[in-house]
């Protein structure tokens, strides 16, 4: 852009996360979220284990750092709001129709996230064929800790998992993933032309629930790291 662009007001700020080991930070530019990655979250939601997956998205400023703790508003709209741990690719690189082979070098780190829900909404709003936007994208809807860089050599391995209160709600192996992370962004990057900065939430395991104002929530995936938040 134009540096010396004239705006008839100042235009937003950039939508950003923390990195691990840097005092920059990610800027972010689209959020994409797979639905319905896990074969028993799958089962749990209704849906059989041929559906192909879905792609969704929310806006970039949806996003709510928490990598220092914090508190996220419970939202307008719903009673009925969920959580949905998830572990996040954060794209260094762009690219259209990227083979699945080449598809992991777009990546810059790995963080964790929760795609929050309200489900009521996204209960009536399937129920009409009608778009999630309401469900999903809603403001302080993403959650997210900070960026751990793929140099520094971490891959996310072994378990993902989530706790209300210190109850355990959610737990399984990333194994458990139906597409893979390279499958994810190659299959992405056939629906839209992926660039650096783009987010992309790869689905939750079984386990969903509600969340109560007041709720102290914690999750993790190994080897990426884990964040905690309240609902206020
Ligand atoms: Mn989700």
């Amino acid at each position: 852009m134009n540096p010396t662009t004239d705006f008839v007001f100042p235009p937003p700020s950039v939508p950003s996360l923390a990195v691990v080991g840097s005092s920059a930070r990610f800027p972010v530019r689209r959020i994409l979220c797979v639905g319905r990655n896990y074969a028993a979250h799958r089962r749990e939601m209704g849906g059989s284990d041929r559906d192909p997956p879905c792609f969704f998205a929310k806006p970039a400023d949806a996003l709510v750092d928490v990598s220092g703790g914090g508190a996220v508003p419970y939202p307008t709209a719903t009673a009925e709001l969920h959580h949905e741990v998830e572990l996040v690719v954060a794209l260094g690189a762009g690219g259209a129709d990227v083979a699945v082979e080449r598809a992991l070098d777009l990546v810059f780190g790995y963080t964790v996230g929760v795609d929050l829900t309200r489900r009521d909404l996204q209960n009536a709003l399937k129920a009409k064929a009608h778009p999630w936007e309401a469900a999903k994208g809603f403001d302080a809807s993403a959650p997210l800790g900070a960026i751990q860089p793929a140099q520094s050599g971490v891959t996310p391995d072994g378990r993902i998992w989530l706790t209300v209160n210190d109850q355990r709600r959610q737990e399984a192996q990333l194994s458990d993933m139906i597409w893979s992370v390279a499958e994810t962004i190659a299959q992405a990057s056939r629906l839209w032309r992926l660039e650096a900065g783009d987010l992309i939430f790869t689905g939750t395991p079984e386990g969903v629930g509600p969340l109560l104002r007041g709720d102290r929530v914690a999750c993790g995936v190994d080897g990426v790291g884990a964040i905690a938040f309240e609902v206020a």
